[in-house]
């Protein structure tokens, strides 16, 4: 089943135990606004390339609509779509003024130079400028996009509207109005429900076995915070391949060595797979990496007592209710990865304010909330008996239904 249709069903099951009608389904169940375009980018060779790429717009109901760029080769219309819909989830679990949104452009950042990069940012932006702003849809970092990118978009838009916008976007170098904290933020947040979940299941996180697929954003600052923690980081892995080693891995070693794609297992000829990875033992698995990992084909072989989903979508529909079955607790991506939106969040705040939080402070922040949605999700899972993806979706739904029906749409 692909992306988009397991969310519509995930969408569903979750309106049902909130007692809405098929009329919430079918305004909820696919986005409200979705905009494809094609970029042309001169390239450094002389030649034009023409990219495409969409902007996804779940439902404003609740607020302006969030969510991240992707920059990928395997970027469809039917995975963003998908994606804007899990960001709304994420902001109504940790009840951020939002509704959900997403974009991407198929292209491979990889084999691209800074310079087309930079021109691709910019004219993505001139693309999707009519349906973007500060209090329409906010764009943000998310695969294979950062902070540069971010910069390039921020002084396009600001361009176009010749008005200093920083609040048009989040993950912004501190410089132009970043925040402090922005970038390890969903490392932070997979680590704050990654100690609750580790504490209801009684692994003390002091010598704990952790597997972490993926060593982007997300997966490199997990291992150091968890490293830092005390636990073992027993297997790591990028897109060339994975380490694994049950004595724990020189952590601060792989951090020194990785480049600016999270790839530093290409240097050791011991290197195993991600698919053999993942079926190491270990206590907690963390897939931080893309879709779709965690299969019916391997979910029966998992030998983790839990995984926490930093990636988006890991895990698909079969695999989640196998995992369920033989009892591995499964922190839902839309809960785990929400540390990013929620600290772009606290960045559109301090930019409407003009006022800069101390990193203690959002830091402080981030960690109370995330703490309040885990054990609203967990509690909720275990009152309707549902595992914790469903509890979130129910939890993540609600108040946009509720705003959905006072603003008298359905
Ligand atoms: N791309 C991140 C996500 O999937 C962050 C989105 C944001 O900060 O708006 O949650």
């Amino acid at each position: 089943m692909d992306l988009f249709t397991r969310t519509q069903q995930t969408i569903h099951t979750a309106l049902q135990y909130l007692g809405c009608d098929e009329g919430m389904y079918e305004l909820l169940k696919a986005p409200l606004r979705v905009l494809t375009v094609r970029i042309p980018v001169k390239m450094d060779d002389g030649t034009v390339k023409v990219f495409t790429g969409y902007r996804a717009q779940h439902n404003d109901a609740v607020g302006p609509t969030k969510g991240g760029v992707r920059f990928h080769p395997d970027v469809t219309e039917d995975e963003v779509k998908a994606l804007s819909m899990w960001m709304s989830i994420k902001c109504g679990l940790t009840n951020l003024p939002y509704g959900g949104g997403k974009g991407g452009i198929q292209c491979d950042p990889r084999s691209m130079s800074f310079r087309e990069l930079e021109r691709l940012s910019r004219g993505y932006v001139r693309a999707i400028s009519q349906l973007v702003g500060p209090t329409k849809d906010i764009p943000a970092p998310d695969v294979f996009t950062n902070s540069q990118v971010m910069a390039w978009m921020m002084d396009e838009y600001s361009r176009i509207r010749e008005f200093d916008s920083p609040g048009f976007i989040t993950g912004k170098p501190l410089v132009l109005g970043g925040s402090q904290g922005r970038e390890s933020s969903t490392a932070l947040g997979v680590t704050i429900v990654l100690k609750e979940a580790a504490k209801l299941a009684g692994i003390p996180l002091e010598g704990a076995r952790v597997v972490i697929q993926g060593f982007g954003n997300a997966g490199s600052f997990l291992a150091k915070f968890l490293h830092d923690a005390g636990a073992k980081i027993v297997g790591i892995a990028d897109a060339v391949g994975a380490l694994y080693n049950e004595d724990g891995l020189d952590i601060d070693h792989l951090l020194d060595r990785r480049d600016s794609f999270g790839t530093v297992t290409n240097l050791f000829p011991n290197r195993i797979t991600n698919a053999e990875l993942l079926m190491k033992p270990c206590d907690i698995l963390v897939p931080a990496a893309i879709e779709n990992q965690i299969t019916e084909a391997n979910a029966g072989q998992i030998q983790a007592r839990i995984v926490v989903e930093a990636a988006n979508g890991p895990t698909t529909s079969k695999a989640t209710d196998i995992l369920t079955e033989r009892g591995i607790m499964l922190v839902p991506d839309v809960l785990a990865s929400a540390g990013g939106v929620v600290v772009s969040y606290f960045e559109w705040v301090q930019n409407n304010q003009g006022y800069y939080w101390s990193e203690d402070e959002v830091n402080r922040k981030l960690t109370e909330l995330l703490i309040a949605s885990f054990h609203q999700v967990h509690q909720t899972a275990q009152t309707k008996r549902v595992n914790m993806r469903l509890a979130a979706y129910i939890v993540g739904l609600r108040r946009m239904t509720e705003a959905v029906r006072w603003r008298g749409w359905v």
